[in-house]
């Protein structure tokens, strides 16, 4: 059967190198005479899947050393509870920079945790931008500053890694929810003081989530805070406090090498300028198509998009389905389609895509 170009926003498209090379080291990891999914978390084995998977992450995002790599459950929603939870401490609340439907969420879960100040806000502009950061206002002592670098809904992406010294406060630890674009770019690890995500966007199985954070973070748990969520405890044990999601583990690790073997970020990265760079133009220079977001917060990974005849949107997805092309419908909050074209999407997929666009078009236009 051949294979589809899966559009998905998540779970989504894994590169068909690591599914090959997970099929065949199924029944077999090499020589052990079992599969990663039956080995304990604490044979010699599984430790040098993690331990090399841990390091490759690392390497991958040249994550400094004083920031400690937590590979946790409970996916990106669950980090809005355990976020406060964990980073609180004494201080009253924390500040959000909402920016579309994720960072909207995670700000009204924190308010179960503490007071919520929104220190910049995309929503009169209907979550088309992002706020520059010279309008951010930061609250007075906030415990951190939360941001979602990449709206995977409303397809809005950060540029640039906010630069809280630039904005007069450096000693408030930058949040970020990471999960739709984490290693399609480079990012300067040192301005944040913790990175989350799930892994089924960009890295890997659902059922993992990561956590970067810095050293000096941790240890200021609320005691409500359950033990397998404690970040301290977390990282003081290597995330094996309890059985991690092993075999998710391992699926990243190989994404991880695959990422390496293929040139490592910055290479993604530059694929990803291009394929975003080929689907926005068409859809800009079509009058069939229309992208609503603003073109200097446009996300590399989310490309939403509309029909400007909606009423021809069930036919869309119905041929587009039927040319291989699966997953390209919009968000229920949203409408419309959104093509995710994450690092496991080749520029092939995107010229397919295009090409089938076009050639709706040209018939229903
Ligand atoms: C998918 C997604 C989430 C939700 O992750 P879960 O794993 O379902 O909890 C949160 N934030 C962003 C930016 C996402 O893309």
């Amino acid at each position: 059967m051949a294979r589809v170009f899966n559009f998905a926003a998540g779970p989504a498209a894994l590169p068909e190198a690591v599914l090959r090379q997970a099929a065949d080291e199924m029944l077999d990891w090499h020589g052990h005479g079992l599969g990663v999914m039956e080995m304990s978390h604490r044979s010699p084995a599984f430790q040098s899947i993690y331990t090399q998977a841990e390091a490759d992450f690392r390497a991958l995002l040249g994550v400094p050393a004083n920031y400690r790599i937590l590979f946790m459950q409970g996916g990106a929603i669950a980090e809005n509870a355990l976020i406060p939870m964990n980073l609180l401490g004494d201080r009253r609340g924390a500040d959000y920079v909402v920016t579309g439907s994720w960072s909207a969420k995670s700000q009204k879960e924190a308010r179960k945790y503490g007071e919520v100040h929104i220190a910049a806000s995309g929503e009169a502009g209907g979550f088309t931008h992002v706020p520059a950061i010279e309008t951010w206002q930061p609250s007075a002592d906030p415990a951190y500053l939360f941001v979602c670098t990449n709206e995977t809904i409303g397809g809005v992406e950060f540029g640039f890694d906010p630069d809280m010294a630039a904005l007069g406060r450096p000693e408030v630890p930058l949040v970020a929810d990471m999960s739709s674009h984490i290693l399609s770019r480079r990012i300067d690890v040192s301005r944040y003081g913790l990175i989350f995500g799930g892994a089924q966007k960009n890295i890997g199985p659902a059922g993992l989530t990561f956590v970067i954070v810095r050293e000096d973070l941790l240890g200021r748990a609320h005691k409500d805070c359950p033990s397998a969520f404690d970040y301290k405890l977390v990282a003081d044990n290597h995330s094996m406090y309890n059985t991690p999601p092993t075999y998710a583990i391992y699926i990243a690790g190989l994404v991880f090498q695959w990422l390496l073997g293929e040139g490592g970020v910055a290479a993604l990265e530059a694929r990803n300028i291009e394929k975003a760079a080929r689907l926005y133009a068409y859809i800009d220079g079509s009058d069939f198509y229309e992208n609503r977001v603003a073109p200097d917060s446009r996300s590399r990974m989310n490309v939403p998009f509309f029909l400007r005849d909606e009423a021809l949107n069930a036919t869309f997805l119905e041929e587009s389905t039927a040319a291989g092309l699966i997953q390209l419908k919009g968000h229920k909050s949203v409408g419309g389609m959104r093509a995710s074209i994450y690092n496991a999407m080749p520029m092939s997929g995107v010229e397919a895509l295009v090409d089938f666009m076009q050639d709706f078009a040209r018939r229903k236009g």
